[in-house]
């Protein structure tokens, strides 16, 4: 008997369908569809997923879960072969054959680097965004059973933590003093990775860990979504273009290695062409070298969907030349890379990323490995290296 996870969506999802596979009843064939609403897109490949894993094992139970299981069940239940559908509330006990619910979602088998979910849900209203009616308001986890959560990983064999969660920023209004906690608290932490953050959100507390603390890894994934101050108003965002800029530029000063990367939303509603090219501004404004580019997608029940649409053509056309611009600052940025030494842990096949987040080849090297390299080239979206 197999239990499948099949994951969409953000690393908190990957770190919670893992904890719901651990508790799963091993007498019983599962299939695990934790599902994800951020777009449309994300919808229509979650039900492609579930269509596909019901054609490959007609015999297993589906189990259907996540933020569109949350807004939409009734889509999910009436698809063949899904034998439950869960929200987010009950999601991590969904499975579980006693009552002891694993409190902290954790975990992405068989991998050196583990998630580690510290927070749920937001009390922001982003007024594209449709998961915080999916993940209801924030709610941070106790610091006790983080802390047990990431000795348990370290335990089952990961070498880097990756905090997770829909607002992370927002924990306890205080993530920089959760992760001192947690660097204080257990020394085998010795590389420790934040997952994206709210750049207005960042507390001095963990700029001041980005300055002195080199177990705190020094890539930063920042929720942007805009380089238009007009658009983030009407996106309802808390930062302007400047404070973001701004962030940047004191990441930078703290630790001059650090690098960027950003969540970028193409042909919001209303956006205008001089709009949409402060967006593509910001991508240079910001050094980001790894950018999530999303098409705007209204999402039901949003203040978003409400507003003045673009023609489709448009947003098609605009998401692809941010993602045309962030694919050349990219490149340019891994070839700087060449000839340089960096740190490197080996996460599989030998491939793994350096600190800052570089994706490195480096022949025979086991999973596990950890030490410096000398990079030697630069093939497509892979750097070549050797050990130092
Ligand atoms: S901060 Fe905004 S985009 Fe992020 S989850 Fe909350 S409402 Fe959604």
């Amino acid at each position: 008997m197999s239990v499948e996870t099949i994951t969409l969506g953000c690393r908190l999802n990957f770190a919670e369908s893992e904890t719901i596979a651990r508790s799963a009843p091993s007498d019983e064939d599962w299939i695990i569809v934790n599902s994800c609403a951020v777009t449309n897109e994300a919808v229509r490949q979650t039900r492609q997923a579930i269509r596909r894993a019901h054609r490959q094992r007609p015999s297993a139970k589906i189990l259907v879960t996540g933020c569109a299981a949350e807004l939409e069940p009734q889509i999910f239940s009436a698809i063949a072969g899904v034998s439950r559908v869960t929200g987010n509330t009950n999601k991590l006990s969904s499975l579980a054959t006693n009552d002891v619910m694993p409190p902290v979602p954790s975990g992405f088998m068989g991998h050196v680097r583990s998630f580690v979910g510290v927070q749920t849900g937001c009390d922001h209203r982003c007024t594209f965004c449709s998961i915080w009616q999916a993940r209801g308001p924030s709610a941070s986890l106790p610091f006790e059973q983080i802390r047990d959560a990431v000795a348990r990983e370290i335990d089952r064999g990961a070498q880097e933590i990756v905090l997770t969660g829909v607002d992370i920023t927002d924990y306890r209004g205080a993530l920089g003093r959760l992760c001192q906690r947690l660097l204080a608290a257990e020394p085998r932490l010795d590389r420790l990775r934040l997952s994206s953050l709210d750049s207005i959100e960042i507390d001095d507390a963990l700029f001041e860990l980005i300055a002195g603390e080199p177990r705190l890894l020094p890539h930063f994934h920042l929720s942007l979504q805009a380089g238009d101050d007009m658009i983030l108003k009407r996106m309802k965002r808390r930062h302007s273009r400047a404070d973001a800029v701004r962030t940047v530029e004191r990441i930078r000063a703290a630790r001059s290695d650090s690098t960027i990367g950003a969540d970028l939303i193409a042909a919001f509603p209303t956006e205008t062409e001089e709009m949409f090219i402060n967006s593509v501004k910001l991508l240079e404004d910001c050094d980001v070298i790894a950018a999530h580019i999303f098409p705007f997608s209204p999402r039901p029940n949003t203040p978003a969907a409400r507003m003045p649409q673009l023609p489709r053509e448009v947003i098609k056309a605009r998401s692809a030349r941010l993602r045309e611009v962030a694919a050349v600052r990219r490149r340019h940025w891994l070839d700087s890379l060449v000839g340089t030494t960096e740190r490197v842990l080996i996460e599989n096949d030998g491939r793994g990323h350096t600190d800052n987040f570089a994706p490195v080849l480096i022949e025979g090297a086991v999973r596990g490995e950890v030490g410096r390299v000398q990079i030697t080239g630069s093939e497509g979206e892979q750097l070549t290296a050797v050990w130092a």
